[in-house]
Order: C-alpha cells, then structure tokens, then sequence
C-alpha cells in the first residue's frame, strides 16, 4: 500500500487516543452504527497494548499517556515525569526541537492528564494550573485547543490562576491567538492559537451542542490546517475524553456519541493522511474504563442508544425523583424509551439514581459494567503511514513512545529507553551506596554509564569510592543506606559470608543488597510530595 512505505520517515505524527475505549467500546460501536459501514479504525489494526503503569496493573490516564508521550512507565497521578517525579523529555519536545509545530486537542479539559502528558510534566496531573502555565510559559505548542479555561483565568475571574497572572496576555504576546467560541474558531486562519470553549472538565458529549462548543472534527480541521503550515512538519495529539467520562458513569449510550464524535475526526485525519502520505497516524486507548461488556440481542442492542439526546446525569438532575411522571416523561424525552411502573420504583429506591439510570439504560443496548474504574485489559492499536508497522503485535504502552519517537527519525534519550526501568536500577544502587535518591541529572548521567554488563561496572565504580574502609564498615554503611535503619548483626554476618566467597567483590555485594526485595518495595513507596494522589480517574 502507498501509504505504508516502510522506508520513509514520518514527518508528521498524529496521535489519537479514545480515553477508556477498549475493544469492547469499538465492538459496541460496530453495533450502535448499524446498517452503516464499519468503523474507519478497523481496516487500520496493527496489535494490542499492554496498559499497566510503572507499579500498578490498572494504570491512570497520567501514566497511560506518559508512556504513550515519553517511553517511560511512570506513577499513576504523575504526567511528563518519571516514578521519582524527574522530567522527561516527550515526543512532543522531540518535535519541537526538530523545527516541528506541536498541538494538542481535547474534548476534555486541555489540561487534564492525557493531553498534559504530550504537553507538560509535572508530579501531580491535578496541578492543573500549573500545567496551563506550562503550555503558555514554555512556549513550545502551536495548538492548545479544548474545555477547560477556568485553569487559564484568575481566582478573581473564578478561575484557578493567581491573581495578577495573564495567561492570555502571554500567549498573544508570543503570537498566539485566543478563540473562546466555535465560530471564532471557523474564523481563526493564523499560525498559533489557544482555543478554550468552556470552564467546565469536558466539551458536550450527547444531544445538541451548545453553540459556543466546536466539536472534536472541527477542532481537528483547524488544527491539521494551523499545523500543517509548518514546512518541517507536525506532532498532533488528539484526544476524545467522553469515552472515559461517561465509561466511570457506566453511561454507555454517551460513550458511544462520544466515539461517533472521535470517529468523525478520525475521518478528517484519514482524509489528511491520504494527502500527505508521509503522515503517521496512530491511534490507541491508554486503557479500558468500566469493564464494559458486550452482549446485544435482539432485545437489546447499542442501536438503541442513537436516539439518545442527553445523559444519564442530566436526566436524574432534571427530574423530580419523588415523581414517577417526571421520571418517565424526562427519560422519554432524552431516550425515547419509557420505563415501566418498576423500573421507575427501582429508580427510586436506588442511592444514586442518576448511576442506577445510567446501569438501567446501558442495560437496554445489552450492555453492562463491572467497575466505575479502570480495568487492565490490553486495549487494540491501530496505525496508518511511515512507521506503521512498528506498532505490530502485542506491546508495552512504554514501547508506543519510543516508536512514535523512532517513526520520525528521532529516538528519545538514552534514560528513557527500556520504559523507565534502568531509571529505577541506578537510583536504588546509588541509595543503597549514598543513601539518598539522585538528581535528574544524576539519573541521566548514571544510566548513560550503564554498559553490556548491565550495572556491573557501575557497582564496582561505587563499591571503590569506600576502598578506605574495611569491610565490616562497608556493609555496614551500604545496609544502613539501603534498609534505613542500623543493621542487624546477623545480616552483617551473611553478607560478610559472601563477601568472603566471592574474592572480595564489593561492588557484587552493592549490586546484590541494593537489590533485596524490600529495597525496591520501600523505593516504590516514596511520595513524590506531600499531597495525596488522585484517584484512578
Ligand atoms: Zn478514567
């Protein structure tokens, strides 16, 4: 095929990403569509995506797209940062030094976790404002279009920036554009624009949008016009948030308009794509949300939920709960259904009526969820264009970045190869031989030593740093460091054991303690600050 020629370069990379939408929201999908022609994803499968975090098997957002954007696994919570909350460089960085233009689009807000990790690095993906000060301060985006922009105003504007604090200011004076409606965005024909629709965490995801809103296709048309100005080419990251928003409401019907409204995109970008053949477009989920299930009948099959006009949590806050008519007439309205006498006395006796609405309706398109989290299921990952075909068979969402990286002819650096990984090894042999975490830069430097023999020689370097102490007070030393707390005499004992039979080999005994199984839990548990994570959302 034309548009798969394995030996060219991609000079533009357009990433795309369903937030929560495994294979079970696209098989779903395929069924809510019916009668019409197949999902335009499908043609373009190429393997699945193992989506576990650096220390957890069901990953966050942060996590999920930080290894999509860096090659690196990270903390759940953390985005554009490593376990140890050190920066990374992302693919987006990559791009921008190469004299690309970079963006970032999203239904959800702009600096929500997916997008900031293609965008910003920081310990905390609640740090919101912190973020929006990134993607202005840096100066490095061409396109920050998405909800959100109560993180870009003032306190006193009844946003979340200190006062004083212009964001819009700034990125005018950097040459950027503000857009705060669709049309302003239909109007927009620059080079740079911060376009921000609502203060709310997500744009419109069912029934009429409000006129002020772009949806995600619009939002893709003008960035793929802004960015493709850029005669070096483009890195684009495109993200449907409602998927994952209303997959934690156990809403499937919404989850479905919002992948109508991705796959709408995605037709933009395709048609692109086949223009300029030396486009990569690759599109994969960071996760599944919800455990949805797939199980249409003939009673009961997603087609229903294409007359859906609203969502289960407008319908329970617009109706009088204590009122069966109110029920059924509000349902009627947003569904085109009508609920019985016990399904309406079912409602009412529920604790959350509007996450019971959502279980019953999902329920009429045979469809239902096990969690109001996320799941680790693989998720499908489909590619288009140069570089296609790196993304074949089962892969590590941290081998996703380094292929992105790699599809452009550009590798991310040295420490961020192997998914983090070696980022952990050298710093829990420099704890065990210092007794502290190192700098970022430390890391850096410490990884790019790192030789064929793995952390043999590294181990030796550090071992002879104590060539002035005898061997008791070695041990003593590195167990102290690695277990912080005085050692027992027993283990002192042991490890003199095997110093003794294996000729002295100091840097072995390093290795072998910085090692133990509760060096590396205790390294795991390390707060990256004070504050509390966020939940897996
Ligand atoms: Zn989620």
């Amino acid at each position: 095929m034309a548009t798969e020629n394995q030996n060219s370069t991609a000079k533009n990379v357009i990433f795309m990403l369903p937030d929560g939408a495994s294979a079970s929201y696209m098989a779903n999908y395929r069924y809510f569509k019916e009668g019409s022609e197949g999902p335009v994803w499908e043609p373009l499968l190429k393997g699945m995506v193992q989506t576990d975090s650096f220390n957890n098997p069901i990953t966050d957002s942060a996590a999920g797209a930080n290894a999509y954007a860096t090659g690196v696994k990270t903390r759940n919570g953390s985005v554009g940062v490593d376990f140890f909350g050190n920066e990374l460089t992302s693919v987006t960085d990559l791009a921008s030094d190469a004299g690309k233009a970079t963006g970032i689009v999203s239904t959800a807000a702009i600096t929500d976790a997916s997008p900031a990790a293609f965008g910003a690095s920081n310990p905390q993906r609640g740090n919101q404002a912190d973020i929006a000060q990134q993607y202005i301060g840096d100066n490095e985006l061409d396109v920050v279009l998405g909800a959100g922009r109560n993180q870009f105003t003032t306190e006193g504007e009844g946003g979340t920036q200190p006062d004083g604090t212009d964001l819009f200011g700034l990125a005018e004076q950097q040459g950027m554009t503000y857009v705060s409606s669709a049309e302003e965005l239909a109007a927009f024909d620059g080079e740079r624009v911060l376009g921000l629709f609502n203060d709310e965490d997500y744009l419109d995801a069912i029934g009429e949008r409000p006129a002020e809103e772009p949806s995600l296709e619009q939002m893709t048309e003008v960035a793929l016009d802004t960015l493709s100005k850029d005669e070096d080419g483009f890195v684009l990251f495109l993200e449907e948030e409602n998927t994952d928003t209303f997959g934690h409401a156990k809403d499937a019907a919404t989850t479905m308009h919002a992948l109508s409204s991705f796959e709408a995109s995605m037709q933009k970008v395709l048609e692109f794509q086949k223009e300029n053949p030396d486009t990569l477009v690759v599109m994969a989920a960071d996760h599944d949300t919800g455990g949805m299930t797939v199980q249409p009948s003939a009673e009961a099959s997603p087609a229903v939920f294409r007359d859906f006009t609203a969502t289960a949590e407008e319908m329970a806050e617009q109706f009088d709960a204590a009122d069966t008519a109110s029920i059924r007439d509000t349902v009627a309205a947003g569904t085109g259904l009508t609920l019985s006498d016990e399904e309406i006395t079912e409602l009412q006796g529920s604790e959350d009526t509007a996450l019971a609405l959502a279980e019953l309706l999902s329920a009429k398109g045979g469809v239902e969820f096990t969690t109001t989290g996320h799941t680790a299921v693989d998720v499908p990952i489909f590619a288009t264009g140069p570089g296609a075909e790196l993304f074949t068979g089962v892969q590590e969402n941290a081998a996703v970045g380094q292929h992105l990286a790699e599809a452009m002819g550009l590798a991310l650096p040295d420490d961020q190869q192997d998914g983090g990984a070696d980022r952990l090894a050298v710093t829990s042999l420099f704890d065990s031989a210092f007794g502290g975490i190192p700098t970022v830069n430390t890391i850096r430097n410490l990884v790019s030593q790192i030789g064929d023999d793995g952390l043999d020689a590294l181990a030796d370097r550090f071992a002879n740093l104590w060539s002035g102490l005898d061997d008791a007070d070695f041990l003593s030393s590195v167990l102290e460091n690695t277990l912080d707390t005085v050692p027992e005499e027993a283990d002192l004992a042991y490890w003199t054991g095997v110093l003794e039979t294996n000729g002295g080999d100091r840097g072995e005994v390093l290795l072998a303690i910085s090692g133990l199984p509760e060096h590396q839990e205790a390294l795991l548990e390390i707060p990256v600050s004070n504050t509390e994570f966020s939940p897996i959302a």
